[in-house]
């Protein structure tokens, strides 16, 4: 698939490249056809799937399709001031052949007088967040009765920030017969229900299809601190119903020190990353298939690799930075509708990132007390 099959026009073709994408990401060859035939769209996706992209490029097809009218035509909410400003750079960059279509972004915690004079010299579309765009609203300095096109982005974090009711409100001040676009990460009832209340019929496009994995999945966690963790996954790997385990580190350096460590205490153990040669991750991960060694400690990398079957155990040992790394991980085992078990090591500064995974997988992982 590439941007030409999504029948985009040349002008959009051309910033595509200017921009250095060269094939367009999932969401992209979902959402795009949908949005540009005028139709509703529920889009699940965490920023980084090119999500942002999947909307400016119809959008701006749409818009251009009209003669430049110089009022606000398509408006998009966004959560913070950065994700604002670099939606607003995404829709300038697609729009560089498009000299007929002009885009602002307006946010708050910072003085408004920039942000009117870029009003006033008319814009097509507008980039906002809710405090300052109902701000800017009530004093009369923009109008809102023409949006065509409305999108609201990472509505979860909206949710999280408290916005829900100002984007209630900004509801109201735009054309019920609208195209909407809503975007959430996840989909936690309040958020369901509020796409519910702006949607007609929407298509329904997803690129995290991750929470039915963590099903299957039994999951807990243990607050440790970062010392204890090596006798805690000892003391986890000695009980013998650890058939096979993959045990995960965030670095290379880290999984040898862990397979190092466990080979000491007598319990069979590789380590595969990115650092060893072909040859031996091949040997690495036929000992392990056969049984011969019960326990590999992988990086991320070096996983992906991994097909296994009958993998009892997932470890984390480290969490992931990202939590899509967390269903990925978990995910290797309980693999053809069979249970399996993923243990979490949870670190004190690590909590952070336990919350950002809960998230995503909308579960509470269970605690367990060592
Ligand atoms: P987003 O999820 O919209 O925040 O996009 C994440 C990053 O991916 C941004 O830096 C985009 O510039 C980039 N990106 C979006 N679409 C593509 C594509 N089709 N090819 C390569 N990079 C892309």
């Amino acid at each position: 698939m590439n941007f030409s099959e999504l029948n985009l026009i040349e002008p959009l073709l051309r910033a595509v490249v200017a921009m250095g994408y060269t094939v367009p990401t999932p969401i992209q060859v979902q959402a795009i056809p949908p949005v540009l035939e005028g139709r509703d769209l529920c889009g699940i996706a965490q920023t980084g799937t090119g999500k942002t992209a999947a909307f400016a490029l119809p959008i701006l097809q749409r818009l251009s399709a009209e003669k430049p009218a110089r009022h606000i035509r398509a408006l998009v909410l966004a959560p913070t001031r950065e994700l604002a400003a670099q939606i607003q750079d995404t829709f300038r960059q697609a729009s560089q052949h498009l000299p007929g279509l002009r885009s602002a972004v307006i946010f708050g915690g910072v003085g408004q007088s920039a942000q009117v004079r870029a009003l006033e010299s008319g814009v097509d579309i507008l980039v906002a967040t809710p405090g300052r765009l109902l701000d800017l609203s009530g004093q009369g300095l923009l109008k809102l009765d023409r949006v065509e096109i409305l999108v609201l982005d990472e509505a979860d974090r909206m949710l999280d920030m408290g916005f829900v009711p100002d984007v209630r409100r900004v509801l109201k001040l735009i054309p019920t017969k609208r195209q909407t676009l809503f975007f959430s990460a996840t989909l936690p009832p309040v958020i369901d229900e509020l796409a519910g209340h702006m949607l007609k019929d929407p298509a329904r496009v997803s690129v995290t299809p991750v929470t039915k994995t963590a099903d299957k999945i039994e999951q807990s966690v243990y607050f440790v601190h970062q010392i204890d963790k090596r006798a805690l996954l000892r003391e986890l790997l000695s009980n013998p119903e650890v058939s096979r385990a993959v045990v995960f580190t965030r670095t290379k350096h880290g999984a040898n020190r862990v397979a190092e460590h466990l080979e000491k205490g007598r319990i069979a153990a590789e380590a595969i990353h990115g650092n060893k040669s072909q040859n031996a991750r091949e040997r690495a991960l036929g000992n392990f298939r056969q049984g011969t060694t019960r326990v590999l400690v992988a990086t991320d990398i070096a996983a992906r690799g991994i097909d296994v079957t009958g993998i009892s155990h997932v470890i984390n040992y480290d969490l992931p930075t990202e939590p899509e790394t967390y269903v990925h991980r978990i995910g290797r085992t309980a693999r053809a509708g069979a249970g399996g078990i993923a243990v979490t090591l949870c670190g004190p500064d690590e909590r952070g990132m336990l919350r950002d995974i809960e998230r995503l997988i909308q579960q509470r992982i269970p605690v367990v007390d060592p």
